[in-house]
């Protein structure tokens, strides 16, 4: 990707932030401290979507930091993919919460949260104009997907996201953190074998482009 072309997408999300910065039309637009709009790579050929920010990404206004964030990155690691060279966002970028007693908690976005905050991530998407999308947990799914998506029985399948990037699910690293003893492992190892699709995909669409760059640059040398 040439300098001109990133600058000019760090620009628009730059520009895209601030507007998200600016949003009240949700409840929890009003009790957020940060708008969580996104970070990573402009030009990154995988999206990675989480459900919404919780409390410390809310702090720092960073997605994916904390305990999940770190097992991202380890995840993401496994398939060589340092952090910063994905994208990385939530459905939502306000922190939803619900108060029980005295104490704040993180709770899913609801369905209207996520159809009031769709128009940023749509835009995201079509800016970065990722090769892949990773939506992590079934809130996240349910926002490409509809509703009825199941992430036990349909992560770790192919699905058609936005513009027609092929969008992969799988548990949320949460999730994972919140199993103990050999349920850990078994779900651990399903996250694996569904980065293991995301990795060959991107690897398989890599090798398209650059035997399509091969057969232009054989053709236009009988042009002259
Ligand atoms: S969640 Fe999205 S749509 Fe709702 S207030 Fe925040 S930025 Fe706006």
């Amino acid at each position: 990707m040439n300098l001109e072309e990133r600058a000019r997408r760090e620009k628009l999300l730059e520009k895209e932030a601030a507007r998200a910065a600016a949003c009240r039309k949700c409840a929890i637009g009003y009790t957020r401290q940060n708008n969580v709009y996104g970070e990573g790579d402009p030009c990154a050929r995988l999206v990675v979507v989480g459900e919404g920010p919780g409390e410390t990404e809310d702090r720092l206004g960073r997605p994916f930091v904390g305990r999940a964030g770190a097992l991202l990155d380890q995840m993401l690691a496994a398939i060589d993919l340092p952090r910063e060279d994905v994208y990385i966002c939530n459905t939502v970028k306000c922190r939803p919460t619900q108060t029980e007693g005295t104490s704040i908690r993180n709770r899913p976005p609801d369905p209207v949260e996520m159809a009031n905050c769709r128009p940023f991530l749509e835009t995201q998407i079509e800016i970065i104009q990722p090769e892949v999308i990773l939506a992590l947990g079934a809130p996240a799914a349910r926002c490409f997907l509809g509703s009825t998506f199941g992430i036990t029985k349909q992560r770790g399948q192919w699905f058609v996201g936005p513009n027609g990037v092929p969008l992969m699910i799988t548990f949320h690293p949460a999730y994972v953190l919140r199993q103990s003893g050999a349920e850990i492992t078994g779900v651990k190892r399903l996250v694996w074998n569904d980065l293991k699709l995301v990795r060959d995909k991107l690897a398989t669409l890599h090798a398209e482009r650059e035997n399509v760059a091969a057969r232009v640059e054989q053709a236009s040398l009988f042009d002259q």
